[in-house]
Parts: C-alpha cells; sequence; structure tokens
C-alpha cells in the first residue's frame, strides 16, 4: 500500500500508535472482567472508571454522566429510543430531528413512528445548517426531545448546537446532539452548548471500532436499550470492552489535545484541494464554506457519476466517498445533498473528500491532480 492514500476519515480512521499501544495490554495480559471481586477485576475496574473521568473531563461533564456503548450507533438509538419511550408515560409523543441527520438517527426515529410517536424532520438551507427558529416553531406541548446533529458526515456542515440546546431548555424539551463527526475536531462544553445528551464513536478519532459513548446529563434516564446485567449502573448490560475502552479514551485525549494544530493543517491542506478543484468546469463545494469540519470538502462536478468517480480515483490509489456510498446498491443520491436543494444531477455527481492528521501536502496534489484527470476521462466518456 506504499502509494495508497486514504482521504476518506469521515467513514473512519486509521488507529494511531499509541492508541494501540495503550489498548494492547487489555486484549493479552489485563483480561479480567472489570466486575469480578478479585484483583485482576477490581484493578481493570480502576482503569475503566480512570477512562470515563477522562472522556467526562474533556466534554465538561461528570463521570456519572458517562455510559459506553458500541459506538455511535448504538448512542443514537439509546437516545431516540430511549428517551421517547420514558416520555410516552408523560403523554410526550413527539420528537423534533432533521432532514439531514445520519441513519442512526433517521432510523430509529422511523421506528418511533411506527410506535405510534411522531416525528418531525426539520429542513436545512443551501449550507445544510438548521435554523435556530424553526427548532422554536417546532416545539409542541407534547414535544419531548429534539435531536440535531453536531456537525453533518457528508458534508461538514457545523450546526448552531448551543443555540438550539437554549431553546429546547427554555422549552422545558431535552436535547441530544450525535457528535461523532465533532467530537475531537470541534471543542465540545455540554454545559455551555446546553446539551442534555450527546453520542461519540471512537472510529471517527483514530480509536478502535465498535465503542462509543453516550453521554446523558444527571438525573436523565433514558429506557434501557440492551437488558442483562448490571454493568454502567444497570442502564446498559454487556461485559465491558475495557481494551477498547482505553483506546477510546486514549484517542480522544489526543484528539482534543491536539486539536488546534490538527485542525488549522487540515483545513489548509482541505482549502487548497478545494482551489484546485475548483478550476474544473461546472463543479461547486456542497456545504457551509464557513461552519465546517476541517476536514471535510464535499464537492460536484456535472456530467459525472459518482460511483464511476470513486472507483477510478480507487484504481489510482486514493479512497474517497461519494454522496451515494452510503447507500451503496441503490443509485439514489444521498438525502443530504438533496436536502440541500442540490439538484439531482449535480448531487449524483458529488465527491466527499474527509482528510485526517496522516494526510501529506505530497498527497493534496496528488489528490489534485487525480481528481482533475478521472473527471475529465469520464466527461471524455472513458
Ligand atoms: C459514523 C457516524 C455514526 C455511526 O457511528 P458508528 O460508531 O459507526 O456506529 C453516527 N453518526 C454520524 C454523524 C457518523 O458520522
Amino acid at each position: 500500500m506504499n502509494n495508497f492514500i486514504y482521504a476518506d476519515n469521515a467513514a473512519t480512521t486509521k488507529i494511531s500508535p499509541e492508541v494501540f499501544e495503550a489498548m494492547t495490554p487489555y486484549l493479552t495480559e489485563f483480561y479480567g472482567n472489570t466486575s469480578s471481586l478479585y484483583k485482576i477485576g477490581r484493578e481493570n475496574h480502576k482503569v475503566k472508571e480512570e477512562a470515563r473521568r477522562k472522556i467526562a473531563e474533556l466534554i465538561g461533564a461528570s463521570a456519572m454522566e458517562i455510559f459506553f456503548t458500541s459506538g455511535g450507533s448504538e448512542s443514537d438509538n439509546w437516545a431516540l429510543k430511549g428517551t421517547m419511550r420514558r416520555l410516552a408515560a408523560q403523554g410526550k409523543k413527539h420528537m423534533i430531528t432533521s432532514a439531514i441527520e445520519h441513519h442512526a438517527i433517521l432510523h430509529s426515529a422511523k421506528t418511533l413512528e411506527k410506535e405510534g410517536f411522531e416525528v418531525t424532520y426539520l429542513p436545512v438551507d443551501e449550507k445544510g445548517r438548521v435554523s435556530v427558529e424553526s427548532v422554536k416553531d417546532a416545539i409542541r406541548p407534547d414535544t419531548g426531545l429534539v435531536s440535531i446533529m453536531f456537525a453533518n458526515n457528508e458534508v461538514g456542515t457545523i450546526q448552531p448546537v448551543a443555540e438550539i440546546g437554549a431553546v429546547c431548555r427554555e422549552a422545558g424539551v431535552l436535547f441530544h446532539t450525535d457528535a461523532v463527526q465533532a467530537a475531537g475536531s470541534v471543542v465540545i462544553d455540554v454545559k455551555a452548548q446546553n446539551i442534555d445528551m450527546l453520542s461519540i464513536s471512537a472510529h471517527k478519532f483514530h480509536g478502535p471500532k465498535g465503542i462509543g459513548v453516550f453521554y446523558c446529563k444527571r438525573g436523565l434516564f433514558p429506557a434501557n436499550l440492551i437488558d442483562g446485567g448490571a454493568q454502567e449502573r444497570g442502564h446498559r448490560a454487556g461485559t465491558e470492552n475495557l481494551a477498547y475502552i482505553v483506546g477510546m479514551a486514549k484517542a480522544f485525549e489526543i484528539a482534543c489535545a491536539e486539536l488546534e494544530e490538527k485542525n488549522a493543517r487540515i483545513s489548509a491542506m482541505r482549502d487548497k484541494i478545494q482551489e484546485g478543484l475548483l478550476d474544473i468546469a461546472d463543479s461547486k463545494v456542497n456545504g457551509d464554506p464557513d461552519n465546517r469540519l476541517p476536514g471535510n470538502l464535499n464537492m460536484s462536478f456535472a456530467g459525472v457519476d459518482g460511483q464511476s468517480l470513486i472507483f477510478d480515483m480507487d484504481l489510482a490509489g486514493i479512497a474517497v466517498s461519494s454522496g451515494s456510498a452510503c447507500a451503496s446498491g441503490s443509485m439514489d443520491p444521498s438525502h443530504v445533498l438533496l436536502a440541500l436543494g442540490i439538484p439531482y444531477h449535480m448531487a449524483h455527481g458529488s465527491l466527499r473528500i474527509s482528510l485526517g492528521k496522516y494526510n501529506t501536502e505530497e498527497e493534496v496534489d496528488r489528490i489534485i491532480s487525480t481528481v482533475k484527470e478521472v473527471v475529465s476521462n469520464l466527461r471524455n466518456g472513458n
């Protein structure tokens, strides 16, 4: 994989060597069950609680508000289903989300609709922003929950989370945010940003896949999603994956510590690619040019098929994504791009480049020249 360039960091990231090193002792030597009463169990329990404390501190929460889950999808499911199923007893049968959420949110909302709940899907503007006013206007007396993502995974748009949270608090409605893309790239402070619940996934910031965090403000107890043993203080059963918990805490600690330096470097590379690719005729940047994740670049090229674009980029040794990759097998363009009002033919020819901390200046030049060549070839019918 000598000449391979990975530019799909919004899909997942490589585990960093420091994280791998922190994790391995818990896969090999320290394998005790954190619930066991003997020494190798008790000591692992302490390690787990230290990871919890560290993660809590990094988002301005307290340790008891942090629950370990299997990742972003589980945390999102828990927030929506757990909260609404609990609130149904109080007559709250309505929730609000946006049209551009990740499928972990949208499909959870669909499940709730089948159970008899009502869901409002707020539209976004052409930059992918949810307006704070629209949230306020959509809140009804029976609204229990608002869930708006912190930053979008396809176009990178960052939402006015603190303002939306303030509106919810004022109205006495709970506020959840899917912060899976934001964590490690944007500063999170659950208190200052008025967040009641939040989802994080380790593999989006150089931690392992299959582990995440559900932050849930003290006193709120969504109904359990996974019943069984008494782990996570009885709220989420299953023997803890300590190696991954340790890896996640380490990865999050590193990501938060290097956030500023990393963002400056990554966004400079992103801007250079954007400038280079705007040379291509009939090209357009999708999303919000100002309020965007540092590594995200989503562009459309008229008259080009997104799937072919990804395929040819892959042949040239560059991994990128398209607005149709998430729904692979389906030819429909992404629900996110369509919600931004991007015409079908432009949404169809979309490309998402998502840079991470391991991308280099040399790679930037090769990405630019390869995309130009591939788009030109596809337009010429070869
Ligand atoms: C990746 C992602 C998820 C899903 O997280 P997993 O840990 O892969 O389940 C949810 N929401 C957003 C915004 C994501 O980017």
